[in-house]
C-alpha cells in the first residue's frame, strides 16, 4: 500500500512493560485480581487513562465505569472504530487476559500520534470495566451497556459481602440510573476490534504468532437440582437408599460421555454442593451447574437437549427428582466477513500466514456484534493457559498483535469504502 507499512513497527516492548505495571494492580497480593467497582478497577483506570493521554487521546469514564480515550480522525467530530478489551480479571488470573487488547489499541494510536497521522475517521481505545463478571456473577456488563443491551436485573445482585451492584456503583461514584447513557448509537461507531490471547493450543501448534477469529462460542448454562432422601449413613440398607449424590455422579459422568460423542462439543460440570454434606448422612439433595458450549447453535441446541433427555432418565431409574433449569443461553456470535479479510491481510502484509479459528471463550465482541461489524485477533499464548498466573506471551508476539491491528486500523476505510460498494 505504502512505504510507510514497512518502516513503521510498533515494538513489544512498551506493551509488556505497561502489561507488567497494570498487573501490580491487584486486590489480592499474590495471583492478579482484579473485580469490578473496586479500588484496583479505580486505580487501573487511572493508569490507562494516563497513558491515554499520553498517547493523544481525550480521555473520559463513561456510566459503567468503562475508561475511553478518543483520538479524533480527520475530520473531528467523525464516527469512531473502537478498539479494546476488558481491564477486569478473574480471581487469580494471569497478566494479558484483556490487558493485552486494551494495551496494543493504545500502542496503535500512540503510533499514529507521534506521526502526526489522523485518519478520516475516530479511534476509540476502551477498557471494558466488567468482561469476566466475577463480583456480580454477570456476563460482558461493561460491552453490554455500551450496546445497549445491560440488564438491569443485574443491579440488585449482591457481590460475597453483601453489597449490591448499585451501591458498589455509588461507592465507585457513580450513578446506576445513568447507565443507559454508556449507550452507543450505531451510527457513531464503525466497527470493533479486538486483540486477545487466545486461551487455547492452536497457534502454538501452527507455529504462528497470530490468527484471525472466526467466531465466538455461545454457551448455554443450566442449574440441575438432584432430589433424593437424606438418611443415616449406618442404619439405611443399600436396596432402600435414594441417594441425590450417587444419581449426580451418574450424571455428570454421562454428560461428559455425551459431549465426547457429539465432536466439536464440550460440557463441563463446574460446580457441585452437597446437602446436608456430613459425613454419615446419605446426601438427600446435590445441585450442579453444566456450561455446554459447540461450534454451532445447532450442535449446542442438541446437547442440551440430550442432557435433559439423558438426566431425566438416570433420575428416573434411581427414584430420584430433578429440576432443570436454564440459567443462560446465548447463540455463537459471528465475526463480520469483511473485517475477517481485512485481518487476513493484515496478517500476511506482516509476513505471516492467516490462519482463522473460532474462539471457545465469550468475548466483548459477541456483545459489540448487536450494534457494529466486530473483528478479533487472537495471539498465540503459551501452553493454551489462560485464567492462571502461568499465562505467559512472548514480547515479539504482542508487537505482531499491535501491528496487526494497526494494519487493519489504517486500512480500515479502504476496507469499509470498498465493502459497500
Ligand atoms: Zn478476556
Amino acid at each position: 500500500m505504502d512505504h510507510m507499512t514497512h518502516t513503521f513497527q510498533i515494538d513489544g516492548a512498551e506493551i509488556m512493560a505497561r502489561i507488567e505495571a497494570l498487573a501490580e494492580i491487584s486486590e489480592t497480593p499474590t495471583g492478579l485480581t482484579r473485580r469490578y467497582l473496586t479500588e484496583e478497577h479505580r486505580r487501573a483506570n487511572n493508569l490507562v487513562a494516563g497513558w491515554m493521554r499520553d498517547s493523544g487521546m481525550q480521555v473520559r469514564e463513561d456510566a459503567v465505569g468503562n475508561i475511553i480515550g478518543r483520538y479524533e480522525g480527520n475530520p473531528p467530530g467523525a464516527s469512531a472504530v473502537m478498539v479494546g478489551s476488558h481491564l477486569d480479571t478473574v480471581v487469580s488470573a494471569g497478566k494479558y487476559d484483556g490487558a493485552l487488547g486494551v494495551l496494543t489499541a493504545i500502542s496503535c494510536v500512540q503510533a499514529l500520534c507521534d506521526r502526526g497521522i489522523r485518519l478520516p475517521f475516530a479511534i476509540e481505545v476502551i477498557g471494558f470495566a466488567d468482561e469476566e463478571g466475577v463480583r456480580f456473577s454477570s456476563t460482558f456488563l461493561g460491552s453490554r451497556a455500551v450496546a445497549g443491551t445491560f440488564d438491569r436485573s443485574i443491579l440488585d445482585r449482591r457481590d460475597a459481602e453483601g453489597i449490591s451492584m448499585a451501591e458498589a456503583m455509588h461507592r465507585f461514584g457513580l450513578d446506576p440510573e445513568l447507565i443507559g447513557e454508556a449507550a452507543r448509537r450505531r451510527d457513531e461507531v464503525l466497527g470493533y476490534l479486538e486483540v486477545h490471547i487466545e486461551q487455547g493450543p492452536v497457534l502454538e501448534n501452527e507455529s504462528l504468532p497470530v490468527g484471525t477469529v472466526t467466531t465466538i462460542t455461545g454457551a448455554c448454562r443450566l442449574e440441575v437440582i438432584i432430589e433424593g432422601i437424606a438418611g443415616h449413613a449406618g442404619t439405611v440398607p443399600m436396596s432402600l437408599r435414594c441417594d441425590a449424590l450417587a444419581t449426580a455422579g451418574e450424571c455428570v459422568l454421562a454428560i461428559e460421555a455425551l459431549a465426547k460423542g457429539f465432536g466439536q462439543t464440550v460440557a463441563t460440570v463446574g460446580q457441585l454442593s452437597v446437602e446436608p454434606g456430613a459425613i454419615n448422612v446419605i446426601p438427600g439433595r446435590v445441585r450442579f451447574t453444566v456450561d455446554i458450549r459447540a461450534a454451532t447453535d445447532e450442535a449446542r441446541n442438541q446437547m442440551l437437549a440430550a442432557v435433559h433427555e439423558r438426566v431425566e432418565e438416570i433420575v428416573h431409574q434411581r427414584r430420584a427428582a430433578s429440576t432443570i433449569e436454564v440459567s443462560h443461553d446465548a447463540n455463537n456470535v459471528a465475526c463480520t466477513p469483511s473485517l475477517m479479510e481485512a485481518i487476513d491481510r493484515a496478517i500476511e502484509a506482516n509476513g505471516w500466514r492467516a490462519l482463522r479459528l473460532p474462539s471457545g471463550a465469550g468475548h466483548d465482541g459477541s456483545a459489540m456484534a448487536s450494534i457494529t461489524d466486530i473483528g478479533m485477533i487472537f495471539v498465540r499464548c503459551k501452553d493454551g493457559v489462560s485464567h492462571n498466573p502461568d499465562e505467559r506471551i512472548t514480547h515479539e508476539d504482542a508487537a505482531v498483535g499491535a501491528n496487526v491491528l494497526l494494519h487493519v486500523l489504517r486500512h480500515f476505510k479502504d476496507h469499509n469504502a470498498l465493502s459497500h460498494t
